[in-house]
């Protein structure tokens, strides 16, 4: 699972034990993003703060690892690039893809869909405010081979993003119960999105 995590939040752990409980999925590891070539904002808390909190919310799945592949790699994120180098590390193992149903439409206009799909499958998770027919509508472009390597997975309805959480901290308002303990801590302690 991919994101920019800053902050990883509940929305994010709900939406992976998800996947992990209906794919019946091994291991779930949480890749945050080096430069996410999607991304216009520019002040992205810096990578050691969105590994550390990404780690802090994780320790208590042991499903759950993290990947710092994509921090380390120079240059622009790409998925393909991710998925190649995780397709090594996990050889012989069915690999997903797992994103929020808004993220899975931006992946058209990714580097190589074809490749991508090839190599994984992907989980689509809805979230609040998401259309699911947009979403088939959209996908409905793609070859048959390649859209049913697509699935979609509903998750328990949290209105929870990074976006929101960011704005919160700013405003002094609280963002407790929004994501885990320690990540907030963390968040705090190192004095981020004080903007
Ligand atoms: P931002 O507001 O900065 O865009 P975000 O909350 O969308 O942050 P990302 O790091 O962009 O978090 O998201 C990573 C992945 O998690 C994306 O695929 C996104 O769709 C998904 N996701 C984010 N929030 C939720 C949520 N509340 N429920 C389900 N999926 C989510
Ligand atoms: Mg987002």
């Amino acid at each position: 699972m991919g994101g920019t995590f800053d902050p990883i939040h509940y929305g994010h752990l709900v939406t992976a034990e998800e996947a992990r409980f209906q794919f019946n999925m091994e291991q779930v590891v949480f890749i945050p993003a080096g430069i996410p070539p999607h991304k216009a904002r520019k002040n992205i808390s810096h990578s050691s703060h969105r590994l550390a909190m990404t780690r802090l919310a994780v320790g208590s799945n042991h499903h759950f690892t993290v990947s710092d592949v994509e921090i380390k790699r120079s240059g622009p994120s790409y998925a393909i690039d991710t998925v190649r180098s995780i397709g090594k590390e996990y050889e012989g193992w069915e690999i997903y893809f797992i994103t929020g149903a808004d993220a899975v439409l931006e992946i058209l206009t990714w580097k190589k869909v074809e490749e991508l799909l090839q190599k994984c499958v992907f989980v689509a998770a809805t979230r609040p405010g998401f259309q699911l027919e947009s979403l088939g509508r959209k996908l409905a472009h793609l070859d048959r081979a390649y859209s049913s390597r697509i699935k979609t997975m509903e998750v328990p309805a949290l209105a929870i993003s990074s976006t929101d959480i960011r704005r919160r901290v700013g405003e002094g308002r609280p963002i407790k119960y929004l994501l885990p303990e320690a990540t907030e801590e963390y968040l705090y302690r190192h004095g981020l999105y004080k903007f």
